[in-house]
């Protein structure tokens, strides 16, 4: 098709750099910097770690460097400041209680009720559009992964998963009531069947008049685009509304490694190629059936995110539809999102908070993201110097 001008700059780093400082840009050029650093991320690692069991007193160092970057705060109310700023350039925030690889029952809860707090936050509120949750965050890790394998639970198992549907069900339900929609995150493949099924109850429940409960759905993974479309054929024949987020993957290494430890087949595409043409085809397929799907592309791809707008433009979408959304992680492709919200399309950001040493594993996750993933950190750091060097000329 294509054939209609898209007028859309990434490049424009004024508009995305506009809400920062001087010295908070100097401060993410160093951050990615650092990071770009392959070694030093090796070894910053386990030293954070290592630091924090001593208990040494790095959390304020980590405050002020990593947490201004990435990360909204310890609590709902640290992240104030953060939201407004985003809204500011009418960009929404997402509140991602970022607390990770916790496994006792009383975590799970806190989970629960952090989360309901973030839909409490979100209703009527045009700066919070959607909320999110990881059933991983209110699950056991091997739990998932024994219903996903068809295993036998036993009696306490069962309780256990029962009370896992229950704050499932209590989080998206809390979301129906407010008007709230909830994404749902997607994890390792091998309790993604666990999470798949969980999230399509939710959907057949909750979305019968309009999406409000979203599944994401992993493009690096080679079955994917055959599941949307088997999803899509599901939402139809129980009358529901189809909700999700397009993501290409977080976990690829880890799949990898442990596909080749138990000898299966490696359930990621065998090429990013191939992993950007699953996911570019899940937007066209999105849109070619936006009648029936709401969705969110979380990319930081620059070409992708461009084909969504060209494909909006050429369906005559309007940029601002409420079925459609873009949405980038914080700290992270604002040239993406200021550029994309610049120009009137409907733009949300994943905001992480939580203690510090609970935030750990998603910085770790982000560092490892910026050195590993070709491009994305040279991308970040050229961005920053051309503004850098744009704002030093445009003041001589
Ligand atoms: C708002 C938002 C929400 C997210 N939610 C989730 C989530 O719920 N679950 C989740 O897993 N991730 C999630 N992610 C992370 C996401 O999956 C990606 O890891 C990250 O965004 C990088 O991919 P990209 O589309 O931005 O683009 P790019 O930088 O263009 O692509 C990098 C990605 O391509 C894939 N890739 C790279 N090399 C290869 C290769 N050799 N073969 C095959 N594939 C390859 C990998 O997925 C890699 O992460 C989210 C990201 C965002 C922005």
């Amino acid at each position: 098709m294509n054939n209609k001008k898209l007028n859309l700059d990434f490049s424009n780093t004024e508009i995305a750099f506009k809400s920062k400082s001087d010295s908070e840009l100097r401060m993410s050029n160093f951050l990615f910097k650092a990071i770009g650093i392959n070694w030093l991320v090796k070894i910053g690692t386990p030293l954070v770690e290592t630091a924090f069991s001593l208990h040494l007193p790095i959390k304020t160092l980590i405050k002020k460097t990593v947490y201004q970057q990435f990360v909204g705060g310890e609590s709902i109310t640290d992240c104030e400041k953060a939201i407004d700023n985003l809204y500011k350039y009418n960009i929404g925030t997402i509140l991602d209680y970022s607390v990770e690889g916790k496994e006792a029952e009383a975590d799970f809860d806190f989970t629960t009720q952090e989360t309901i707090e973030t839909i409490h936050k979100a209703k009527g509120n045009s700066k919070i559009p959607f909320s999110v949750f990881k059933v991983t965050g209110v699950a056991r890790f091997e739990l998932l992964s024994k219903v996903n394998d068809n295993l036998t639970l036993t009696t306490e198992e069962q309780t256990e998963f029962e009370k896992v549907k229950a704050r499932i069900e209590k989080i998206c339900s809390t979301a129906f009531e407010n008007h709230v929609r909830i994404f749902i995150d997607a994890e390792e493949s091998w309790i993604q069947n666990t999470i798949d099924a969980l999230a399509t109850k939710m959907m057949e429940k909750f979305n019968k008049t309009e999406a409000i409960v979203f599944n994401t759905i992993q493009l690096y993974r080679h079955d994917r685009l055959e599941f949307l479309k088997n999803s899509l054929v599901a939402a139809n024949q129980n009358n529901y509304f189809y909700g999700v987020k397009l993501v290409r993957g977080a976990y690829m290494e880890k799949e990898a490694k442990r596909a080749l430890e138990m000898n299966y087949t490696n359930p990621i595409q065998n090429s990013k190629e191939n992993s950007d043409a699953d996911y570019n085809n899940a937007l066209s397929f999105c849109i070619e059936n936006i009648n029936k799907i709401s969705f969110c592309a979380g990319t930081h791809n620059e070409n992708s995110s461009k084909l969504l707008a060209q494909l909006m433009l050429d369906n005559n979408i309007a940029n601002n539809d409420k079925r459609i959304y873009f949405s980038q992680l914080y700290g992270m492709s604002d040239n993406l999102s200021y550029n994309l919200a610049n120009a009137g399309y409907n733009v949300a950001k994943y905001l992480p908070y939580g203690p510090v040493r609970a935030v750990l594993p998603y910085l770790f996750r982000r560092a490892a993201e910026n050195t590993s993933v070709k491009g994305q950190t040279g991308r970040e750091l050229n961005l920053i110097l051309t503004e850098r060097k744009r704002r030093a000329t445009a003041t001589k």
